[in-house]
């Protein structure tokens, strides 16, 4: 890539999620990346405080996900999954199925964290019609959640700017509260002690709707991309709890949490919580090829194989489990167990927490959560700028050689999980003198 694009060269790429003047006066442009850090076109070197986009799980530039994707690709190219199969599909799919809790043993493939949330929604109404209880087709999700981009999951979702400007969202759709507080929980270290009742909002929706007419409630364990906000202790199992006594299914969205994120495979390990239905993606890849999967239990897969013979989900994609995908993800899968990096995050969990807990003193700091790999350092709004004192700090981190991630004027690390403590403390120092510099 040159480093010599020119503001017009910049034109045509309508941005995702970016402010697209801003970024296209002062581009921040990464050329190449490599282990825990990025290089911009003129050879600047960037710590990757967010993994990317939570997603580069295993770092930068991993030699075996490349050879296998090229080997695949020169193999078959490739292959469709409607009514045919290729044998990476398999494969991959029998390999996630050994890292999910209980029962959760079958995988549908997609493309993101979009379509994963789509596809488990769809499952989920679906479910109940096949096993004759058609008129539980109400979906619950959760203030300021964030399960992507498509319909289903801006209708779930709880961002206002994600939804405001898209019409009509999904009918039949309700949301519990979330669980941030700072009133009661800044500063908490790991769970906050804090909110287990919010769940109660659960029972709340039960008595407005009646639970015959509820499918599922889908809920991030913790929900990364709203800037860090974690479940109160308890709170998980509350929710559980309420959905087992009421028949309703519990989708957990793992696209941030699947894969080590919290130390544990999955958030429901470290949780100690049975949903019904896991959504991933990002790190399922490591980022290096789109692919999502979603994971079901066995009873709702065996709910659809009974009936007469033919096909039991009008559901999926050109690219489920595309050949490319499939190397990626089992070359990737192969790393994370080699070099034990699913577990690699409840190593580090303490130094990672005192580190940005340290940060604690820096100016306009109202909340610093934490939870495995994962922090959201909140900075106080400049009064009637939400975002703007994030979006600074975002700009300085980066030319001062570190990538953050904001939303709104919440700061959020996830870095790779192959991360060192000497990297650690790099990370959190230098966000902690940009800080200074922020008024
Ligand atoms: N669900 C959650 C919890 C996410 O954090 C994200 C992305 O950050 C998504 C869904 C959407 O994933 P994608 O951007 O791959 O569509």
């Amino acid at each position: 890539m040159s480093s010599a694009l020119t503001r017009d060269a910049l034109e045509a790429f309508w941005m995702p999620f970016t402010a697209n003047r801003q970024f296209k006066d002062q581009p921040r442009l990464l050329a190449r990346a490599e282990g825990m850090h990025y290089w911009t076109p003129e050879g600047r070197k960037v710590l990757d405080g967010c993994a990317g986009l939570w997603c580069v799980n295993a770092g930068h530039g991993r030699k075996e996900i490349t050879a296998a994707v090229a080997e695949q690709m020169a193999t078959l190219d490739y292959a469709p999954t409607f009514q045919m199969g290729h044998p990476a599909g398999f494969e991959l799919a029998n390999r996630l199925v050994k890292l999910a809790p209980g029962d959760l043993n079958h995988v549908f493939f997609t493309n993101s964290g979009s379509e994963s949330v789509d596809t488990a929604l769809k499952i989920a109404i679906a479910y109940h019609r096949v096993k004759g209880d058609a008129s539980r087709q109400r979906l619950i999700g959760r203030e300021k959640g964030y399960h992507g981009v498509g319909f289903g999951g801006i209708s779930v979702g709880g961002l206002a700017n994600n939804r405001k400007y898209f019409g009509a969202m999904l009918p039949g759709v309700d949301h519990l509260r979330h669980t941030l507080d700072i009133e009661h929980n800044a500063f908490s270290r790991g769970v906050p002690e804090w909110g287990a009742h919010l769940a109660d909002d659960l029972e709340r929706l039960v008595t407005l709707h009646d639970a015959s007419t509820i499918a599922a409630v889908i809920v991030e364990p913790m929900a990364g991309s709203a800037g860090v906000i974690l479940p109160p202790k308890g709170y998980l199992q509350k929710l559980r709890a309420i959905c087992d006594k009421h028949g309703i299914l519990l989708i957990f969205d793992e696209v941030i949490t699947g894969f080590g994120r919290l130390g544990t495979a999955f958030g429901a390990q470290y949780f100690d919580v049975m949903p019904d239905i896991i959504t991933t993606a990002k790190g399922l890849t490591n980022g290096a090829i789109p692919m999502g999967a979603v994971f079901v239990r066995k009873q709702i897969y065996d709910a659809f194989m009974k009936g007469p013979d033919g096909i039991e989900l009008f559901h999926g994609y050109t690219y489920s489990a595309h050949p490319a995908a499939c190397a990626a993800g089992l070359a990737t899968q192969e790393i994370y167990e080699r070099e034990g990096l699913l577990t690699r995050g409840a190593e580090l969990a303490k130094a990672w927490e005192d580190a940005v807990h340290s940060l604690r003193s820096a100016p306009n700091v109202i909340d610093i959560r934490n939870l495995g790999l994962v922090a959201g350092v909140e900075l106080q709004s400049r009064a009637g700028a939400v975002g703007a004192r994030g979006y600074e700090a975002l700009v300085k981190c980066f030319e001062k050689g570190v990538l953050i991630r904001t939303t709104g004027d919440t700061i959020a690390l996830s870095p790779p999980l192959i991360i060192s403590t000497a990297q650690i403390d790099e990370l959190v120092t230098r966000i902690g003198e940009v800080l200074k510099t922020i008024a």
